[in-house]
């Protein structure tokens, strides 16, 4: 029966995918569909005016999103939730949705690239990482022609492939990407511990760019100090072929491996740096020393401020300043490294 359907996304800053293949069903079912960005308890509420929703879907990709989502539960008893942040196992098909149906991409209609999966899994079991358990074993899903809507759109590819080089059949793909001269944003990353002087060259011969299609960006991680040698045969391989050191940004898990050590992930960060690329924290336990470590990397402050320093100044940027003798050397705003 057509009714009203209310869509909550509840973090992640590119549109998402699921909701959006939710809105096109429900639209086709003859739903009156509102898609919201809810990343506040405010936002979850029934808005001004709004008329109570009969079907409600809500989606967390992040963990630490789960208490708005239970506010989401309180706040709509009907609603349906949803993403790896609130369930690892619920699928759309348990929500009554097509999973590879069509997308509707007219809630975000300031966003013109085209975004899909062009396979799912991967073919390592991080301890840390989720995408095993909730996609499973590496799988082909779309071609980079499926995944483009065509027509007026530019060819701008945002692909969330956990493990793009996994899939039988990539050297495929990276042909369409090649030939139809389009856009790719490997937003997952691309795991440079299997990368080899074929893939290596593979992925340099295509346009690899940030989520905003802007910049030339290849996103790639250096988690495990243990990693080193894999790491690095790889991301060497991949600046042979042509990729510019300063386009890969690496994301680096940190807080997670009980002997890590401050010295230890200050090394990654110094090997990252001095190749050139951007290294890029996240803090798998929310600790002051953590974030201070995340907010020091990111913020660009580590390349200029020691850590003493740093540490001192109780990660702030502002109190910074009451450290005199550095004064001059120190960055006082936010100098961002992207
Ligand atoms: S390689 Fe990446 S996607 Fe695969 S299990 Fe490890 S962290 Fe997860």
């Amino acid at each position: 029966m057509p009714g009203t359907t209310l869509l909550l996304q509840l973090d992640g800053k590119i549109p998402n995918l699921a909701l959006m293949r939710i809105a096109a069903a429900r639209r086709t079912a003859g739903d009156r569909v509102t898609l919201r960005r809810a990343g506040n308890a405010q936002a979850i509420q029934r808005q001004l005016g709004e008329e109570a929703p009969e079907r409600v879907y809500a989606s967390a990709i992040f963990t630490r999103t789960r208490p708005l989502a239970e506010l989401v539960r309180k706040a709509y008893p009907q609603a349906v939730l949803g993403g790896t942040g609130w369930s690892t196992t619920t699928t759309l098909a348990d929500a009554g949705i097509e999973p590879n149906g069509p997308i509707d991409y007219s809630d975000y209609p300031r966003w013109s690239s085209s975004i899909g999966y062009s396979q799912r899994g991967c073919r390592l079991r991080c301890p840390f990482c989720i995408v095993p358990k909730a996609e499973g074993a590496v799988s082909e899903t779309a071609t980079i022609a499926d995944i483009w809507r065509g027509g007026k759109w530019p060819r701008h590819v945002l692909l969330l492939d956990n493990d793009f080089l996994g899939q039988p059949r990539w050297r495929e793909r990276i042909e369409e990407l090649r030939t139809g001269r389009y856009r790719v944003s490997f937003n997952q990353g691309i795991n440079a511990r299997l990368v080899d002087r074929e893939s290596a060259a593979a992925i340099a011969g295509v346009d690899y760019r940030d989520d905003g299609m802007r910049h030339r960006r290849l996103y790639t991680a250096f988690d495990n100090a243990k990693d080193a040698e894999r790491f690095f045969r790889g991301v060497g391989a991949l600046i042979e072929a042509g990729v510019r050191p300063h386009h890969l940004f690496v994301y680096m898990l940190i807080g997670y491996w009980k002997q890590e050590t401050h010295q230890e992930r200050d090394w990654r960060r110094r090997q990252i740096r001095s190749l050139g690329a951007l290294p890029y924290p996240m803090p798998f336990r929310r600790t002051p020393e953590l974030i201070g470590f995340a907010r020091w990397v990111i913020g660009g402050y580590d390349r200029t401020v020691p850590w003493e320093i740093w540490e001192a100044a109780r990660y702030q940027p502002a109190r910074l300043r009451l450290h005199r003798t550095h004064e001059r050397a120190l960055p006082l705003t936010g100098e961002t490294q992207q």
